[in-house]
């Protein structure tokens, strides 16, 4: 049972989160009303249904592409850009990061290539988004 506390209107208290729909480059200006916990209750703003699809992850999980690099081995570039497939928790960021420094690839490296699979166990691969040769 919540010990949740109800104002005057005997409903939960409440408060709006504006937030951009990154979603489309529309970018429509969200208002999202969460309960004192955080769970989401509903959106206003967006143009499509997409956008309370964001704005309701957004509140719970929010996730985020992570575009990075890698070190590479005998190539002609020291590094190669990278990104994931998809986006990852925003609370997993950091710990990718960690993953991203401490490998390197050997070249050649091939864009779209699959530089770490399942990377945290997200079930989304790191790839490679640019080819480099091999050091001649
Ligand atoms: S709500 Fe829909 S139209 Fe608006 S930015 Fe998001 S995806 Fe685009």
């Amino acid at each position: 049972m919540s010990d949740s506390k109800l104002n005057e209107n005997g409903e939960k208290n409440s408060k709006i989160i504006e937030m951009t729909c990154i979603v489309c480059p529309i970018g429509c200006h969200l208002k999202v009303k969460v309960d004192e916990d955080g769970k989401f209750l509903s959106v206003t703003g967006n143009r499509c249904p997409r956008g309370a699809e964001y704005a309701k992850q957004e509140v719970t999980d929010p996730r985020r592409v992570l575009p990075t690099s890698v070190r590479v081995k005998n190539g002609e570039l020291p590094l190669v850009s990278v990104r994931t497939e998809s986006a990852i928790p925003k609370r997993l960021i950091f710990e990718a990061m960690k993953v991203v420094k401490s490998i390197e690839v050997e070249a050649p490296v091939k864009r779209g290539q699959v530089i770490v699979e399942n990377l945290l166990d997200t079930g989304v691969n790191l790839i490679a988004t640019r080819t480099v040769k091999k050091l001649t």
